[in-house]
């Protein structure tokens, strides 16, 4: 991906760069359309949140990586936006928790999931799940339903960066750990995760990724104590707050 048109001194320029990924992304076949709209909002949110990891969020990145590292069978949802703008991130993030990666899509054809998987294969993932759609999650319409039987409908723990409030809501019914990552602490995806992560994708991956590493050798005694005192209100409260009045509490 060609990105030596952003000039690095640029004050913008991190939401540049990640404008001008999504637009490749859009051309490579990887991003749908409807994601350039995804990235404006998440965008506008991000300002509001002053473009950085709040505590709060690195809390909760942090339960996220427990949560991973207690799980029997943790998956990584992947979608056009995550694929185009941390694909090598989400390989490192399955790796470092052994988590499987699938692709997922709220307006799936064969052909972006192909690409998808691709473009993960060429960042270093091994295996990539959701080509085979042989399962359907429950109380949603045909296409917008189907996963893998050994992936995200096996999964005991699923992270959903940037998922549909519909679909986080059906997962979350299935008795799923949902970690949804969203940048609108009132989206119903963020409201329907048992751990809201209100950050942005570009930080907030690698951030769980360093908190798994981090934790690697911790008891199970340990991680299920940081997993228990998680507080999602007040995760949800604190990003609302910030965005509302620009002051937070930690
Ligand atoms: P619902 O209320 O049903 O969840 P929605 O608001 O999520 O609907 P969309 O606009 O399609 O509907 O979802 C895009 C979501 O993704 C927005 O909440 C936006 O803030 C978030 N988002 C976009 N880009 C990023 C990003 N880079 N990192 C994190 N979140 C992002
Ligand atoms: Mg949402």
């Amino acid at each position: 991906m060609d990105e030596v048109d952003v000039p690095e001194d640029h004050p913008r320029y991190q939401s540049l760069l990640t404008r001008h990924r999504i637009e490749a992304g859009v051309d490579a076949g990887i991003t749908s359309r409807q994601g350039l709209i995804a990235e404006g909002r998440g965008e506008a949110f991000d300002y509001l949140l002053g473009e950085e990891t709040i505590p709060s969020a690195e809390r909760s990145e942090r339960v996220a990586a427990a949560h991973f590292l207690l799980a029997d069978h943790p998956v990584i949802s992947v979608n056009g936006n995550v694929a185009a703008l941390v694909p090598e991130e989400v390989v490192e993030l399955a790796a470092a928790t052994g988590a499987d990666l699938e692709v997922n899509l709220f307006g799936r054809t064969d052909e972006r999931v192909a690409a998808i998987a691709a473009h993960l294969r060429e960042h270093g993932a091994a295996d990539v799940k959701g080509l085979t759609a042989d399962a359907r999650i429950p109380g949603l319409s045909h296409e917008r339903a189907k996963v893998d039987a050994d992936g995200i409908y096996d999964a005991d723990v699923v992270l959903v960066p940037l998922e549909d409030g519909d679909r986080a809501e059906a997962l979350a019914a299935m008795g799923k750990t949902e970690i949804v990552i969203d940048l609108n602490p009132l989206s119903r995806s963020a409201r329907h995760a048992a751990v809201p992560v209100i950050d942005n994708v570009l930080r907030a991956i690698p951030n769980i990724t360093r908190h798994a590493r981090d934790l690697a050798d911790a008891s199970r005694e340990d991680l299920e104590a940081i997993v228990e005192s998680f507080d999602r209100e007040a995760a949800l409260e604190d990003a609302e707050r910030r965005i509302r009045t620009g002051t937070l509490e930690t």
